[in-house]
């Protein structure tokens, strides 16, 4: 925010009135409070935010189980620390608030143990092989898509599969193991970027989102809900339970907003910041007049797909939480997450069935077992969406054990980097069990040959779209005892010592039926383009002199240089940070930027670069 020389200056009260201009921010996730934030310090307004549940950071969600032990039941990963010149924000603020608890990661995957159900023995070299074959030819057709590429994803990977046979890296008596990874794959992509199915994701889309510059990750022992809390607290007023039922906005003058506790908020102008989950479902009834079509149509073509956790925790009675067992791994399975989170034993499933019938998304369907068919008497008591978990994996940076990594902690480097990077590069390449001349291309998700017992109570499987619908209508028992199945058809799958499916714990997400999100994060559906985005958030302004509909326009601008009514933040308004931390952040910053210069353009300057969509 640039504002004149001496500082920003106090905005004067709106011409024709005492009063300052006042702004409500709906929603306090990362969009929320970063909007709020750099209205605040504008000081062109006063700033209201107004969230609906009882706390701050909306799907940065960590959830506290002791003093010791927390989950990540939402957001875990920077996608990138940043540089100089682009620095991602939200790992700015979790160093400013001294939250990072050691070295940044350099790798970007542990490399997991793939298993075949109902095998009790590891994958043979040759099928190590086919699968990271496999595996490094859908990184590849994914690395290719061209930024103006058509139709979906799937489109393109089913030429990459094509590709692929012909190559002669899935030889005919491994084909089917191949489609085995691929669908592995096509679940990994889901849980990445949020959609359902590949089927039904922009292949445009997907080429157009970029991580951040920087290693991946860095450790946060105290979970990503802490770097939210730490901002809301530098906030005046932040009203949690106030759930907005009501926007009406149609007048000059500003916004009336009802919420479902009574309350009434007047402002000059609100900035919504709920999720594109939440706007789907009930921008009918929020808006007041409705949305213009242009909005409304974009809301129909981007997308917000479920993606779940499912935590188990092993903790053997007795022990403390977020203990884990001192034996010390010492196979080859074994990876570290790096920094403090201490090792990740990774686990992943190899179900039968066609990789592209993963792809339509219909695998799940209540009912539907034709296009991936159980492979055994045992699998085929499984519940199908038990089906769709595709990776075990005990330990990683959705487990925090706090104590321990606080004991651990070092300081960061000057620019955010430590000197961890090559040590953990060096253990990855000694997992590998395969020769360097054998291997294959090497890919961030080569299988390693067999899995140490893992030293960690805690456990999580992703599981996505129709399965995660499925698994979250099924109760914690039924969740419960379809892994304790799932569990039994890997017999090469270990639990840490002691640890035993009698006394384990289920604490998971229900992302997609919790009303207060609707969904894990957006991505460009079928059919969507980057307009659409632009079309979201895209300011709406009052009409001139009169109720009824507003037309939504490109620019703070283009109201004849009256401020907008109502703007729009949040994950789905980002194209290139789309589904991100850092996406909301830098779209409810910008936001605020073109509010506070339209509302008090003499004591705040944009400039140049920052008048353009953070896109
Ligand atoms: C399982 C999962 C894993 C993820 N992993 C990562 C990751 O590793 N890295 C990453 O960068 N991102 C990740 N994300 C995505 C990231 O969490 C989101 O993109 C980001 O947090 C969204 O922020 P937001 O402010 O746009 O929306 P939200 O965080 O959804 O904030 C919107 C707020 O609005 C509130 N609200 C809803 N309705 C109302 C109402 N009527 N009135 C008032 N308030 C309301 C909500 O309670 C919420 O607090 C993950 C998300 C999920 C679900």
């Amino acid at each position: 925010m640039a504002a004149t020389a001496a500082g920003p200056a106090a905005a004067p009260p709106l011409a024709g009135t005492a009063r300052r201009p006042r702004v409500a921010v709906i929603g306090a996730g990362f969009a929320g409070l970063a909007a709020a934030l750099t209205l605040e310090r504008s000081r062109c307004c006063d700033v209201v935010v107004l969230e609906a549940s009882g706390r701050t950071g909306g799907r940065a969600c960590t959830q506290r189980l002791s003093p010791e032990l927390a989950l990540e039941l939402g957001a875990t990963w920077f996608h990138g620390l940043g540089s100089d010149g682009q620095p991602n924000p939200v790992f700015r603020h979790a160093v400013q608030q001294g939250l990072i608890g050691s070295a940044p990661e350099g790798e970007k995957w542990w490399s997991s143990q793939f298993l075949l159900p109902g095998s009790s023995q590891p994958l043979s070299k040759a099928q190590q092989i086919a699968v990271t074959h496999a595996i490094a030819a859908w990184a590849e057709a994914v690395d290719e898509l061209p930024r103006d590429a058509a139709g979906t994803t799937a489109d393109h990977l089913r030429v990459a599969w094509r590709r692929l046979l012909a190559s002669g890296r899935a030889p005919e008596e491994l084909e089917e193991l191949a489609q085995r990874a691929w669908r592995w794959r096509e679940h990994l992509q889901r849980a990445m970027d949020g959609c359902n199915s590949t089927a039904e994701q922009s292949a445009q889309g997907l080429a157009l989102y970029e991580e951040m510059a920087g290693g991946v990750h860095a450790p946060l022992p105290a979970g990503m809900q802490a770097v939210a809390e730490g901002l809301a607290a530098q906030l005046g007023d932040v009203r949690l339970g106030h759930a907005v039922s009501r926007i009406t906005w149609g007048r000059p003058g500003g916004v009336t907003i009802a919420c479902r506790n009574g309350a009434t908020v007047e402002a000059d102008a609100a900035i919504v910041t709920v999720s594109l989950g939440v706007l789907k479902a009930q921008h009918g009834t929020l808006f007041d007049p409705p949305l213009p079509p242009a909005k409304q149509a974009a809301l129909e073509r981007l997308q917000i797909g479920t993606v779940d956790k499912l935590f188990l925790d092993f903790t053997p009675p007795g022990m403390p939480a977020g203990t884990s067992s001192t034996r010390q791994s010492s196979s080859s399975g074994s990876s570290s997450s790096g920094g403090s989170e201490g090792p990740v034993v990774s686990y992943a499933l190899l179900w039968a069935g066609p990789w592209d019938a993963a792809a339509s998304g219909k695998e799940h369907a209540a009912g539907s077992r034709a296009a991936a068919p159980a492979t055994s008497e045992d699998e085929a008591q499984l519940p199908e969406w038990a089906r769709g978990v595709f990776s075990l994996r005990f330990g990683g940076p959705e487990v925090k054990r706090c104590q321990q990594a606080a004991d651990q902690q070092q300081p960061v480097g000057a620019h955010g980097v430590g000197d961890g990077t090559e040590q953990q590069q060096q253990q990855q390449q000694q997992q590998h069990e395969l020769q360097p001349e054998e291997e294959p291309a090497e890919s961030e998700f080569s299988p390693c040959s067999e899995a140490a017992q893992p030293t960690c109570y805690q456990a999580v499987a992703w599981v996505t779209g129709a399965a995660a619908a499925a698994m979250e209508a099924a109760s914690d028992e039924q969740v419960l005892a379809a892994l304790r199945q799932l569990a039994t058809l890997f017999p090469q799958l270990q639990l840490p010592p002691g640890a035993s499916w009698d006394a384990v714990e289920l604490h998971r997400s229900r992302w997609g039926s919790d009303p207060l999100f609707r969904g894990s994060y957006s991505y460009l559906g079928a059919g969507s383009t980057p307009a659409d985005v632009a079309a979201l958030a895209a300011p709406l302004f009052a009409p001139a002199g009169g109720s009824g509909g507003a037309e939504a326009s490109g620019g703070a601008e283009a109201s004849g240089g009256a401020a907008p009514v109502l703007m729009f933040a949040g994950e789905a308004c980002h194209v290139k940070h789309i589904g991100t931390m850092h996406g909301a952040y830098l779209t409810g910053r910008h936001q605020a930027e073109l509010l506070a210069a339209a509302l008090a353009p003499e004591a705040v300057e944009l400039p140049q670069q920052q008048q353009q969509p953070p896109m």
